[in-house]
């Protein structure tokens, strides 16, 4: 605390959907730029703004969206570049040095450069006074040289090429909790030997996995019959797999090489934005349904009776709500156009209306005595009889 490295002067409501309380809230924030830099960190913030807009699945839930843009002016300008780094790489245009507000620095782990780190828990103190709903934190550095980080709700980038995709990389890992989908981790002419073929549990993401079995893969409902499942596999697990994708660029299935490692762990598509960062590329679609779920979050009949209405997920009305929601709800389920259209009208109003009820008890009871109650026996009594 007490950083003599900068100050924070301000903070701009810059994309507004309503009150934070009923949205996913970003808040952004820059290192590195000084008082006379504001107008170019500005420039940065909307640069932002315009590409997550641009970009699916943010496009589909913008009207779920807040953006905040919090003003720091640091004492220097850029960020820390140092001249060593673990993975011999010099830095571009020179080593630099420079007191800034969030202490942004390349080679963060001291073996990669590319790794941009910044003062997370700095960053939240100050997302929290500024935007106390915030979701998510968005750090923008001025320095030239790539690179970004993501992990505990902050995501870093710089503001080099590629920089916007970089962002929305890093806000896979710190916002959504994806995995990265490449295969290396030095790098796959790094001459690595310890990222052959990996031998540990399921990981816990939500777009790789070591599964290679149709019958149980994370994912299976976004496979197409015709795809076959492992899609690829590594010929040699000493190395990257260099070979083409033999499905189409958007289809879902299980394609070796994943999350560091040459062999024993899959990715959802032989390319995507968690893979690839600087070819214009998208979140592939297993990425795009766990974006969607993490802002949507709330928004589903079960989970708005739950947390709205009941205040008990063990309730055996809502048990049977989840129950009727994973059976017929689900991507890929065969549900009825009106459970379909039921979801959809759930993914507008669903989450502001949670938090309205959640905030008058009352009109809780009332829902669950008179409306939802009685509702959910008539459909249980249906069900059972059909
Ligand atoms: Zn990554
Ligand atoms: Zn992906």
């Amino acid at each position: 605390m007490g950083t003599a490295d900068g100050t924070v002067t301000g903070s701009t409501k810059v994309v507004d959907h309503g009150a934070d309380a009923d949205r996913y809230v970003f808040a952004v924030m820059g290192d590195g730029f000084t008082a006379a830099e504001q107008p170019a960190f500005q420039t940065a913030c909307t640069g932002f703004t315009t590409a997550l807009q641009a970009t699916r699945p943010f496009d589909a839930v913008w009207n779920q969206i807040n953006v905040h843009r919090i003003d720091i002016e640091s004492h220097q300008s850029g960020a820390d570049n140092p001249l060593a780094c673990g993975d011999g790489s010099a830095p571009t245009g020179g080593a630099t040095t420079a007191d800034t507000y969030l202490d942004a620095r390349y080679c963060g782990d001291g073996s990669i450069r590319r790794l941009l780190t910044v003062d997370s828990g700095l960053a939240q103190t100050t997302a929290n006074a500024r935007v106390p709903g915030w979701d998510v934190i968005v750090v923008i550095v001025n320095h030239a040289e790539y690179g970004g980080s993501g992990g505990g709700k902050v995501a870093v980038y710089s503001v080099a090429a590629d920089a916007l995709e970089v962002a929305l990389h890093e806000l896979g890992h710190s916002a959504y909790g994806l995995a990265d989908e490449y295969e290396y981790y030095q790098g796959c002419s790094s001459g690595e030997t310890d990222h052959d073929t990996y031998t540990g549990p399921e990981p816990g993401e939500p777009n790789v996995t070591a599964v290679s079995d149709r019958s149980t893969l994370k994912w299976r409902h976004l496979v197409a019959s015709a795809t076959p499942v492992p899609t690829t596999t590594n010929p040699d697990c000493t190395t990257c797999d260099t070979q083409a994708n033999p499905v189409g660029a958007n289809d879902i299935g299980a394609f070796a090489g994943a999350k560091y490692f040459h062999c024993g762990l899959y990715r959802p598509a032989h390319d995507c934005l968690m893979r690839t960062v600087g070819s214009s590329l998208p979140f592939c679609a297993v990425c795009q349904e766990a974006i969607k779920a993490e802002i949507t979050r709330g928004s589903s009949p079960a989970c708005f009776v739950a947390s709205a209405v009941y205040a008990d997920t063990t309730h055996p009305d809502v048990v049977w709500l989840r129950d009727w929601r994973d059976r017929r709800l689900r991507p890929g389920a065969r549900g009825r156009t009106g459970a379909r259209a039921l979801v959809a009208v759930y993914g507008r109003v669903g989450p502001p209306a949670a938090r309205h009820v959640q905030r008058h008890p009352a009109l809780a009871r009332l829902l669950r005595d008179r409306v939802l109650g009685p509702a959910v026996g008539l459909a249980r009594r249906h069900g059972r009889r059909g």
